[in-house]
């Protein structure tokens, strides 16, 4: 059993390739960009991350053990379904997102016109006020893949505190019904 009323912390972490011929989606947000992220999902570097730190401050199995990419039902999987259903997952733990705070290691492109979208989709999904959720973007100081601009990758923190009344799940995306409430990207998730 958790320990009654502590907070929990987690960190995660992901980095994907950038190729072409794909879109590219960062917390969310569709940016335009020559390139995007490679992977069996919409491969949402960011989202990716933040839902491994929810997991991981609450010891629960990672998002690959969880959503696993030999699975076809996640498959172009939209990575802000997989959010809200960790979301889920930990608020029937009696556990919600405090606050996050996450870092995008990126040389390109240019986020900060980005930053206020994401920010403000990324709190839509955990379900807190736009100042509970911090993103930061580095570059890579042109060292390694990332600095050559072969990959994206992201740091998140995560605050899960323990609220006083046990929560239900709050929505869900993914449904037995397959009811989507989520807009879809325009074009879906390959990208072009
Ligand atoms: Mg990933």
């Amino acid at each position: 059993m958790m320990p009654e009323d502590h907070s929990r912390v987690g960190v995660g972490f992901d980095i994907h390739r950038l190729v072409e011929g794909r879109r590219l989606v960062l917390g969310g947000v569709v940016v335009p960009y020559e390139k995007g992220l490679l992977g069996h999902s919409d491969a949402d570097v960011v989202l990716h991350a933040l839902t491994d730190a929810i997991l991981g401050a609450a010891a629960m199995p990672d998002i690959g053990e969880m959503f696993p990419d030999t699975d076809p039902r996640y498959r172009d999987a939209d990575s802000r379904e997989l959010l809200t259903e960790v979301v889920n997952k930990v608020a029937m733990r009696g556990l919600s997102v405090g606050n996050t705070d996450v870092v995008v290691h990126a040389e390109a492109p240019k986020l900060s016109a980005h930053k206020r979208d994401m920010i403000g989709t990324i709190a839509k999904l955990l379900g807190v006020p736009a100042e509970c959720v911090s993103v930061k973007a580095k570059t890579n100081e042109g060292f390694g893949a990332i600095g050559c601009g072969d990959a994206i990758a992201c740091t998140a923190v995560v605050l899960l505190v323990r609220r006083s009344e046990p929560q239900l799940p709050a929505r869900s995306t993914r449904t037995e019904a397959g009811a989507h409430r989520l807009p879809p990207y325009e074009g879906g998730m390959k990208g072009g």
